[in-house]
């Protein structure tokens, strides 16, 4: 599927939700693709791109920024808390702070360095081992404890189970985000942003849709 075609549906699913198209950013998710879909990508105008991995971001984006001036690139994946300063330094912003010790982290290298990229809180609504995110019951604490940490916090950020519906836990984010005064809510990837758009999705990740299967060459 092409860029212009999610585009479409983006727009069709707003229109369906009574909302404003430009309430949802689409971040083109280029984590592990060939650097000639991101460029054909870049090429059509899209100026807003999600990775997974400081490292492969830091091999990547300075030279596309280089060629093509401003870019935005949004840290999606995990992030260690001794990556944080150079997270921060390449990220317009950061969708996976689920921990104190990285909050911290982040508050600290904020000072030092003069700004800070937007922060979303990353909730692990479906309670998996595996997952990282703050426990549903604990989201509200640690909101109010990056807060306080004077974070600039937009938002929740969700990665729901893969065999559950996600319109439970898309509503479950949204309903956090609106009892502590959050608008930002990034949520709905490939197979279900239009669900996500739906119930007030402002940030869709969306990868294999628009660059093809992740590994395919
Ligand atoms: C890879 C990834 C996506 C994009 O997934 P697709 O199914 O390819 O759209 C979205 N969010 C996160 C956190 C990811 O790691």
């Amino acid at each position: 599927m092409s860029l212009s075609e999610i585009n479409s549906r983006i727009e069709a699913a707003c229109a369906k939700a009574g909302r404003d198209v430009d309430t949802v950013k689409l971040i083109a998710v280029s984590k592990v693709q060939p650097l000639d879909r991101v460029q054909a990508v870049l090429d059509e105008g899209h100026r807003l791109f999600g990775e997974n991995r400081v490292q492969e971001a830091a091999g990547k984006w300075p030279d596309f920024r280089q060629q093509c001036g401003s870019i935005d690139v949004h840290l999606i994946g995990p992030l260690q808390s001794n990556k944080a300063r150079q997270a921060m330094e390449l990220f317009q912003a950061i969708h996976s702070v689920d921990r104190p010790k990285l909050a911290k982290a982040i508050a600290r290298l904020a000072q030092e360095l003069g700004h800070c990229p937007e922060i979303f809180l990353q909730v692990n609504t479906g309670e998996e081992a595996q997952k990282a995110g703050v426990l549903p019951a604990d989201a509200d604490g640690f909101i109010a404890e990056c807060l306080g940490l004077d974070l600039p916090v937009q938002g929740l950020m969700c990665i729901p189970p893969l065999d559950e519906d996600p319109s439970l836990h898309f509503a479950l984010l949204a309903k956090i985000a609106a009892r502590n005064g959050l608008s930002g809510l990034s949520m709905g990837m490939s197979g279900d942003f239009e669900n996500a758009i739906a119930l007030g999705a402002t940030h869709v990740r969306v990868g294999s849709a628009i660059f093809g299967d992740r590994g395919v060459k």
